[in-house]
């Protein structure tokens, strides 16, 4: 049985990818220092003779990654709510962790994929942004710690692959929700969810005008284990996205009408750096993974709803 390592295993994203493992019968080790995660991610599985969580932090600790075929490295805060209250947190996870996960990589051989962002495209220039747009990233602002960190992340795993030979991909994850998204991290979706289940004003930042394109967490998972098990994808760069593109005005409005909220919307300050607009180009995703989303927004909202709503 192939052994899996999972940093950031015990986050949103990381604690699917997980499940979606096991269920395939991986053996995985899920690393985690809880910073924004949590072990309640980890309920519905943590039983399974294959899973194994340690409690460990990529910045500091040794990850012994002897004997596993692949390392899946998405330890990082990553809500701007959450990056901006731990900013050198989450630059020395993407700097120092990523550089300690690579030494591990090639000790043991393994295949090694790095959870990278849109937010390397900053607010971006060209639209939809596709992978070989270098982006529009501000170096020195409440955004930096997050966007340096992951481009930063990325040229490591560049050199680790021009050097070493290591077989290594990276994917450019663009905004992602579902079931397992905390509560309180500030993003859209589960502000605008939780704002219209309790009857208080969703906060729209600025005029609303600004775009971002969401996908349903099954599908990314879906994406992220094709972009790993996929043979041939040494050294590729891959955005995973769903390129419906909404508008956050056009957002509250759904949320509003899903839930049946009779919630005011309310316009506050924008904050800086806020990207205008972004939009994944996924052509190369379709065409080297045969991967596109499958979950329509209002289906997924509908079940981020429900599980908001039985949280
Ligand atoms: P999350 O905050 O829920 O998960 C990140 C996990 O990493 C948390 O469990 C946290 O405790 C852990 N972590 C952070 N620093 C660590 C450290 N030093 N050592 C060990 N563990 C550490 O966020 P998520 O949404 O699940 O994001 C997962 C990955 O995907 C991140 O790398 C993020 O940058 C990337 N990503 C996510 C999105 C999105 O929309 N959710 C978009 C783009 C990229
Ligand atoms: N936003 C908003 N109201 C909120 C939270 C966020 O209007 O309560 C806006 C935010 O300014 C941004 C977009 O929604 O333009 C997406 O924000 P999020 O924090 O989810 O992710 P980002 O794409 O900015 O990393």
């Amino acid at each position: 049985m192939e052994k899996i390592v999972i940093t950031g295993g015990a986050g949103f994203i990381g604690s699917h990818l997980c499940e979606a493992l096991l269920n395939r019968g991986y053996q995985v080790l899920c690393v985690d220092n809880l910073i924004t995660g949590s072990e309640k991610n980890l309920e519905s599985f943590k039983g399974n003779s294959n899973f194994e969580f340690k409690n460990l932090d990529v910045t500091r600790d040794q990850i012994d990654c002897s004997g596993a075929s692949y390392i899946f490295h998405l330890a990082s805060p990553a809500s701007p709510v959450d990056y901006q209250k731990h900013p050198e947190e989450t630059a020395l996870a993407n700097s120092l962790g990523t550089i300690n996960l690579l030494k591990e990589a090639v000790k043991a051989k393994a295949r090694f994929l790095m959870a990278s962002t849109s937010e390397v495209y900053g607010d971006p220039k060209e639209h939809p942004q596709k992978e070989t747009y270098w982006g529009n990233v501000n170096s020195y602002g409440p955004r930096s710690c997050y966007d340096e960190g992951k481009r930063f992340a990325e040229t490591m795993v560049y050199i680790y692959r021009q050097k070493y030979d290591l077989d290594t991909r990276i994917v450019r994850i663009f905004n992602t929700y579902g079931p397992r998204m905390q509560k309180d991290d500030g993003r859209v979706v589960s502000n605008f969810i939780n704002q219209a289940l309790e009857q208080k004003p969703l906060t729209i930042y600025g005029e609303g005008k600004q775009t971002r394109s969401f996908c349903f967490v099954s599908d990314l998972v879906e994406g992220l284990m094709k972009l790993m098990f996929t043979e041939g994808l040494k050294g590729e760069v891959v955005n995973l996205g769903n390129p419906e593109e909404y508008t956050m005005l056009s957002l509250a409005e759904k949320i509003k009408a899903i839930t049946g909220s009779s919630s005011e919307i309310v316009f506050k300050d924008i904050p800086a750096d806020d990207p205008k607009q972004r939009c994944p180009d996924i052509s190369k995703a379709k065409t080297l993974l045969g991967w596109e989303p499958r979950i329509k927004v209002d289906e997924g909202l509908v079940k981020t709803i429900e599980y908001f709503r039985s949280a």
